[in-house]
């Protein structure tokens, strides 16, 4: 029976844990690698930095409160809360509780990020015809929580940090590669106690993550 904390597969995101906590060292920049995910726990108050290493790749990205893993950044309201399905510098997002999670306080690339798009599993891999068990976002959320010994009672849509998915007026979409630059940033200040999970998505079969579909890594750290 499919419950949503199970893995269908699993990769090195389950060993690559910052700490056993999920505690970060305040300043210490941390890799995610390619195809991986990784989970920090965020006071409130405290920023998270995250860089597009190499200015090709998608960051799926997800905020829990850490008192209760049932609440969570969510997108769908934030459409609401925002009027919009781009969220910019000076935005507060919301949690499925319409609480303020974490607010945009810098963003150097274009902006062009994604609200509209569920995050990668197993079964869309298999819908685009991979036959054998690929990386995949889901898992690298559950994996990245699981690693700090915590399940992830849901998988909610991320903020699809750099994913380029153009909306046309007709209402059509379209999966194109990011227009961010290497070194660009999105930092985020955390308005409750979180944790917050990025996955450096592996989606390597449409150009999300770049013209020559080669998933790459990011780096992130915790600030003050
Ligand atoms: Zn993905």
């Amino acid at each position: 029976m499919y419950t949503p904390d199970q893995a269908d597969g699993q990769n090195a995101t389950l060993d690559s844990a910052i700490s056993a906590s999920g505690d970060a060292t305040v300043g210490t920049i941390y890799r995610v690698p390619p195809r991986c995910g990784m989970a920090v726990r965020v006071a409130a108050g405290q920023s998270i930095r995250v860089v597009n290493t190499h200015g090709t790749q998608v960051c799926d990205f997800w905020a829990f409160s850490a008192e209760n893993l049932y609440e969570f950044l969510s997108m769908a309201h934030c459409h609401t809360e925002l009027e919009s399905v781009m969220p910019a510098i000076g935005d507060t997002l919301v949690s499925n509780r319409r609480r303020p999670i974490v607010s945009i306080t810098h963003d150097d690339s274009p902006g062009v990020h994604d609200t509209v798009i569920a995050c990668c599993d197993w079964p869309r891999y298999q819908r685009l015809g991979c036959v054998d068990y690929h990386d995949n976002c889901a898992d690298n959320l559950r994996m990245a929580l699981a690693a700090i010994n915590l399940k992830a009672p849901h998988v909610p849509d991320p903020f699809n940090l750099w994913m380029n998915i153009p909306i046309a007026a007709s209402g059509t979409i379209a999966w194109l590669p990011p227009q961010a630059s290497a070194g660009n940033s999105v930092v985020m200040r955390a308005e409750m106690d979180l944790i917050a999970v990025m996955s450096a998505c592996p989606q390597d079969v449409t150009p999300v993550n770049g013209r020559d579909c080669i998933p790459s890594e990011l780096h992130f750290r915790v600030e003050t």
